[in-house]
């Protein structure tokens, strides 16, 4: 094997002398806390000595062993560290139980009549596009998109036509929420959804359920359905695992070295750029898992609901989940299992890690949409 062009790095040395697998032993699976198999150890060196390289470095591992030399340099770096986390665990007698535990994404990605500059709009959903991943083919497997009428305000601004690209007289022929909403379970239920097969929503960012999703349901005086009710927060997850800053859309896009497909603020185009990233990920070996989820609150007093997101933690992934720590150089890593979308904060209080709710992380700490996006676009 060829080594690195320039530079006295080592860090073949570490992929060739993978142990060798003993034919008939059992594997070890690893759960949370019990990495003590030296792959584990060799893998943090790896680690540590990719974290070493530059950019054309990077880029030339890369493209030796054929695979996307795209994107920034931190991005590069997961891409390099998960092909060679792979090839030696396969090479190894350790079986690594972390994984994205879905058979579909759902990618979901509304859009909704608005005003210019109007933050306590009560927006009502009109593009209702669900993008289906295939999480171990990843790639997009079928599409689902309709537009939806708005019953409380069914006549569109010209800021919202401009804005979405939806027309009037789409959304006057469409149906209202409650029965596209039933169109979608009905085919959830024909890709044996919910069935046979399961599934996680996938978002960009967490208006789309937060906001959209329980306005709608609101006005339409429904339940929120309950798989509605948690979800892949995307640009979180995207940031933690390649380790950058948040950004929209466009700006993850960018990052991966691709182009965003379509038109901007079309549901059903942003659904599938946003599924292209997912798949990107779930490519370099992101574990995406839920991460977010909504909380009701109802007023005794007038029964009125209020909500606000928290962070969901996986009850079987809350604690490890950190690959195989990729940020220390050369130190022994303790804990295995893929990098998880989520968000790790340290010390979790037992009672809540039993709910699965992390209540003192709210995210961005906005509520007002507009302020979200003008957030985004900082
Ligand atoms: P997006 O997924 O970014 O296309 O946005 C979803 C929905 O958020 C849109 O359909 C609008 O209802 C609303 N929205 C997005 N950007 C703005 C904005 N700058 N001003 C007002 N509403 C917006
Ligand atoms: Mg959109």
């Amino acid at each position: 094997m060829a080594a690195v062009e320039n530079g006295d790095n080592n860090f073949e040395l570490f992929v060739e002398k993978a142990p060798e697998t003993r034919s008939g032993t059992k594997p070890k699976v690893y759960k949370d806390g019990q990495y003590s198999d030296p792959v584990f150890k060799k893998l943090s060196k790896i680690n540590g000595e990719v974290n070493k390289l530059n950019k054309r470095e990077l880029q030339s591992k890369l493209k030796e062993f054929g695979l996307d030399t795209r994107g920034l340099k931190e991005v590069l770096k997961k891409r390099l560290k998960n092909f060679y986390k792979e090839r030696n665990i396969q090479k190894s007698r350790v079986r690594v139980t972390g994984k994205t535990g879905y058979d579909y994404l759902a990618v979901i990605d509304f859009e909704a009549t608005c005003e210019e500059n109007y933050p306590s709009y009560r927006h009502e959903i009109i593009e209702f596009p669900v993008v289906l991943v295939d999480v171990d083919k990843m790639e997009i497997v079928a599409k689902f998109q309709e537009y939806v009428r708005p019953l409380l305000n069914p006549k569109l601004s010209s800021f919202c036509t401009s804005l979405t690209g939806i027309t009037q007289e789409k959304v006057d022929q469409a149906d209202p929420f409650v029965d596209v909403l039933a169109k979608v379970e009905a085919w959830f239920s024909q890709h044996g959804l919910g069935l046979e097969k399961t599934f996680a929503v996938l978002t960009d960012g967490p208006w789309d359920m937060f906001r959209f999703m329980f306005y709608q349901c609101q006005e339409s005086h429904i339940e929120m359905p309950a798989w509605s009710k948690v979800w892949i927060n995307i640009r979180k997850a995207y940031c933690n695992f390649y380790n950058c800053g948040r950004g929209g859309i466009e700006i993850m896009l960018h990052n991966l070295g691709m182009k965003f497909e379509g038109s901007p603020h079309s549901g059903i185009d942003d659904a599938v750029n946003i599924a292209r990233i997912a798949i990107k990920m779930l490519s370099d070996g992101c574990c995406l898992s839920l991460n977010e989820q909504i909380q009701i609150k109802v007023d005794p007093r007038d029964s009125k609901c209020e909500a606000r997101y928290v962070v969901y933690h996986e009850p079987r992934k809350s604690r490890a989940a950190r690959d195989c720590d990729e940020n220390s150089e050369g130190e022994a890593a303790e804990e295995i299992g893929g990098d998880y979308g989520g968000d790790y904060s340290g010390e979790i209080n037992h009672e809540m890690e039993r709910l699965h709710i992390d209540m003192s992380e709210v995210d961005d700490g906005v509520d007002d949409l507009l302020s979200y996006y003008k957030l985004q676009k900082s």
